[in-house]
């Protein structure tokens, strides 16, 4: 039986390939360390589990409305006042399996055959598929790295076209982990405003930040700015919560009810728990980003500093997120592999270390090192990628 045409074409995602083969070589006895993760590697907090397991006992087993349930709503809609400024009625939102299926599910309900998606590079590797699935048509612009991989103003101007129909916006980034400021994000905005273009903007992130900066959603800019764009955040990275797939969007009430038809003959519904533990997540005084920021602080301190030691590796000291962006391409180079691909499967051969390459990122020059494992195989890590380097040289 022949696969759909619009499956073949799927490029699958790199980051789960190269873990797959890490967990592989682990499995075999191999003492892999895995720098590929994209999920922090802390408990889903307790007052949260427990919150799931009072609501399978209080019976809350049942389908809910498609779009959620109407306490999680009201929850996320206190959130968006509170950590972002933004005001948004229940017709406003739809709670989504996971930010991934916000995304997904948006670009379904968005897009025509044809129409254009600008999308930043690097770029997370699902939104140029989801975008190809939707029969639309990426438009990537380079993010430079000497401008912190950020996009500028006129670098948005020179892309837009007649069939542009959005923009993703993903501040902090994966897999760069760099933010945009409030000045950049008002000018890339204007730019919108002035072509009617939707602003997808990606807050998976927003609470994992470890420098001076404030995270800033560019809906909260501005009343014109708001109108134009679908806040896309979830509790997965900000509560510990990947396997929960619990996400949800904001934005124009005409939006979110396509997606929420769209949603009622694919999901039907989040899980009724999963929306009970990400209600008490939201509900709740304490907030465990603290002490996650805390650790991912001191990672990422220590891995940066042992990575930028390594001859041949240049890196960006990233803002947020947790993940280091390092350009190994001059390290391939002088180690004699054809590109960073090659060079990245031979670490894994040789020294044990899973990276994931740049390539699947758009980004061919680069290597993606999660840290969210302990300081200890970061730093174990670190030291193999340089004996590794300097055995080649
Ligand atoms: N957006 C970005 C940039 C991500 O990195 C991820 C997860 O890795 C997601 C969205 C999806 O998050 P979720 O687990 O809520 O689907």
């Amino acid at each position: 039986m022949d696969i759909a045409k619009r499956v073949q074409t799927l490029t699958p995602s790199t980051t789960l390939a190269i873990t797959a083969k890490a967990n592989e070589l682990k499995q075999n006895g191999f003492d892999v360390i895995g720098l590929g993760a994209g999920e922090p590697d802390f408990n889903t907090p307790n007052y949260i589990i427990d919150a799931a397991i009072k609501a399978m006992e209080a019976g809350k087993t049942k389908y809910t409305p498609t779009g959620g349930i109407q306490e999680l709503k009201l929850a996320i809609i206190e959130k968006l006042k509170r950590d972002n400024n933004l005001s948004y009625k229940s017709d406003e939102i739809i709670v989504t399996s996971g930010a991934k299926h916000a995304l997904y599910t948006l670009f379904q309900a968005l897009l025509n055959e044809g129409d254009e998606v600008i999308v930043p590079v690097p770029y997370w590797v699902s939104y140029p598929e989801q975008i190809k699935l939707a029969g639309g048509t990426p438009i990537y612009v380079p993010g430079l790295e000497e401008n912190e991989f950020k996009i500028s103003p006129k670098q948005l101007e020179d892309v837009i076209t007649h069939k542009t129909k959005a923009i993703i916006i993903n501040s902090p980034s994966n897999p760069t982990g760099m933010m945009y400021t409030k000045d950049e994000l008002e000018a890339l905005g204007e730019i919108c405003i002035k072509h009617n273009i939707l602003i997808v903007s990606d807050e998976i992130y927003e609470k994992l930040i470890y420098s001076e900066d404030r995270h800033i959603s560019i809906a909260g800019l501005s009343s014109d700015l708001k109108e134009i764009t679908i806040v896309i955040n979830g509790v997965s990275k900000s509560h510990a919560m990947t396997g929960w797939r619990i996400g949800y969007a904001a934005g124009p009430s005409a939006i979110i009810k396509a997606m929420t038809n769209l949603a009622s003959h694919s999901t039907s519904n989040p899980t009724s728990i999963a929306q009970y533990a990400a209600l008490a997540a939201y509900q709740a005084e304490v907030d465990p980003t603290i002490e996650m920021r805390k650790v991912f602080a001191e990672r990422l301190d220590a891995l940066y500093d042992l990575i930028i030691k390594v001859p041949g590796i240049t890196c960006q000291k990233p803002k947020g997120a947790f993940y280091l962006f390092p350009n190994v391409a001059n390290a391939a180079k002088m180690n004699g592999f054809k590109n960073v691909d090659d060079w990245a499967s031979a670490l894994l051969d040789e020294e044990r270390v899973a990276v994931v390459p740049g390539s699947g990122f758009g980004a061919p020059d680069f290597i993606r090192l999660s840290y969210a494992i302990s300081k200890e195989q970061l730093e174990e890590a670190a030291s193999r990628i340089h004996r590794f380097v300097e055995k080649h040289l």
